[in-house]
């Protein structure tokens, strides 16, 4: 029998009204994973009501210390670490090494905002007057509902959570129904961390029930989504209807350029990293690499060798390096894509198929695909395809590189593979994407500088890093006037 995980509202853990359940399977191998309560609008406005009343307590609870209950959360998740991993693994396929790497971002993030709590710095300046004194503070929002994809279990809730938390808001959140069991798990450290009745609560079930009674909430002035662009944009307008404050983090297309002056080892070894580890379902995973022509040749020999060489199955087994996709469906798109760039006439190297025999005829396998000599306006190198696909676009002018970089609606991640410090810096210069690498792939990002994207990536805000704090927070300007008399800012002269 598999587990049955519930909602955990106002520090209880109980089932939805609805009495209904959905379940999830392995991904390589359809097994049943978990069943899961079924929420709806009911659970969500109980939820809501829950983090409100405990607003008004976690707000006034000293910052410090809500960062000993972060610490407390960060060392159960260090020492839990290997079987939240396998438990990952087992429920969204992508590979054991890069569960843990999952669950490690959240440690890393944990301990990150764990230690926020002592500084949330704000500033204190003079004043143009005598006898004034003025500061800057941050203040909490109140309840923020969070939406989260399925791609980054533990991590992107953990990124979303942890600066909420540390700045006095209270939480609701909706995970991606594929993988409710780590954010559930993330919950419940830190209910063991001693978090507050009613300061966090999780409500799983559909984006269509659930997410959208959050978006409706009248007392959710905030919301942070990650997923795709499509469903973004209906976030978006639903937030706008209620002048919610809004972080959107959303899809890519991410481009590698490898310049004729690169370490051609080097950029393939990332290029291969980057397109087909997460099975190509991460955000920043390399989806465009961007060749001199002059080296283009000697590319592809090294990218279809180290493609042929990578072992597809189940991710809990040693030695495997590319799992299943998440589902059916988005197998189905990876197909779909597959088709698509046939059609447009670019040249298929390696892959295409799905990955049959061997163990994998029961789960959502896919094989390593690259395409040679597309060119940069073909769906296949426009659109995002969330699956191990990759292009290679041939260039002979940098500038004319940076451009095919520059020349999609998204903006995540870029990276560039050259051994010529004027390159870099011109790539620095000239590539409009919210996260940059030389001489490494378009994944790898670390917690504590600003993550996301530019153009139809996002729509201004970042997370992680201070940056978050600042979503997450309002300022307040405090100006207190110890003079005992009126003094009029910029009117009355100093004397
Ligand atoms: P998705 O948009 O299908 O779903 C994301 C979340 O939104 C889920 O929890 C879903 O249930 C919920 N949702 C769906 N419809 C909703 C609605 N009408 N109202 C409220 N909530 C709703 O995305 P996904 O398939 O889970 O994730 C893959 C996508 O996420 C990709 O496009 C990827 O690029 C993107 N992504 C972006 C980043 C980033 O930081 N930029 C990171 C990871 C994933």
């Amino acid at each position: 029998m598999a587990d049955m995980f519930k909602n955990y509202i106002n520090g209880i853990w109980k089932e939805s009204a609805s009495g209904e359940t959905f379940e999830r399977r392995n991904p390589a191998n359809g097994e049943l994973v978990a069943t899961y309560t079924k929420g709806t609008a009911a659970d969500v406005n109980e939820a809501v009501d829950a983090a409100n009343t405990a607003f008004k307590s976690w707000r006034l609870y000293p910052a410090p210390k809500r960062g000993e209950v972060l610490f407390k959360a960060a060392r159960l998740l260090e020492d839990r670490k290997e079987d939240l991993a396998r438990e990952m693994t087992e429920e969204m396929g992508k590979v054991l090494d890069e569960t843990r790497g999952d669950v490690q971002e959240a440690i890393d993030m944990t301990y990150y905002m764990a230690g926020e709590g002592r500084r949330m710095f704000g500033d204190t300046v003079q004043s143009e007057m005598k006898n004034k004194f003025q500061m800057s503070v941050r203040k909490p929002l109140g309840v923020v509902g969070l939406i989260t994809p399925w791609n980054f279990p533990m991590a992107i809730p953990s990124w979303k959570m942890m600066p909420a938390l540390i700045a006095g808001n209270t939480v609701v959140i909706k995970p991606a129904s594929f993988v409710p069991r780590s954010t559930i798990r993330l919950v419940e450290i830190l209910e063991e961390a001693g978090i507050p009745a009613g300061v966090v609560n999780i409500v799983l079930g559909t984006g269509g029930e659930v997410g959208d009674a959050l978006m409706q909430h009248p007392d959710v002035p905030v919301i942070s989504f990650t997923g795709s662009t499509e469903t973004g944009k209906t976030i978006s307008l639903a937030a706008a209807a209620h002048n919610k404050r809004l972080t959107l983090e959303m899809g890519g297309k991410n481009a590698v350029i490898v310049n004729d002056d690169a370490n051609l080892d080097l950029a393939a070894e990332s290029i291969l990293w980057g397109a087909f580890g997460t099975t190509g379902q991460r955000c920043t995973a390399t989806s465009r690499v961007i060749v001199h022509k002059s080296v283009q040749q000697e590319l592809v020999n090294r990218l279809v060798k180290g493609a042929q060489s990578l072992k597809i199955g189940n991710g809990l087994e040693a030695g495997i390096q590319v799992g299943p996709q998440v589902s059916e469906g988005q197998r189905a798109t990876t197909v779909k894509y597959v088709e698509i760039g046939k059609r447009e006439g670019a040249e298929l190297v390696i892959g295409g198929n799905i990955a049959t025999g061997d163990g994998l005829d029961n789960g959502w396998f896919h094989e390593p695909t690259i395409f040679n000599n597309v060119s940069r306006d073909m769906r296949i190198a426009q659109e995002e395809i969330f699956g191990p696909v990759v292009s290679l676009i041939p260039f002979e002018d940098l500038d004319d590189a940076f451009s095919i970089v520059n020349g999609v609606q998204y903006g995540l991640s870029a990276a560039i593979f050259t051994q010529n410090v004027n390159n870099a810096f011109r790539a620095m210069q000239d590539i409009y994407t919210g996260i940059l690498y030389i001489n490494a792939g378009t994944t790898g990002a670390e917690i504590h500088l600003p993550f996301g994207g530019t153009k139809a990536t996002g729509n201004g805000h970042r997370e992680a890093g201070t940056a978050a704090l600042d979503f997450y927070t309002e300022w307040q300007a405090i100006y207190v006037d110890y003079s005992g008399k009126l003094q009029r800012a910029q009117i009355d002269p100093v004397n």
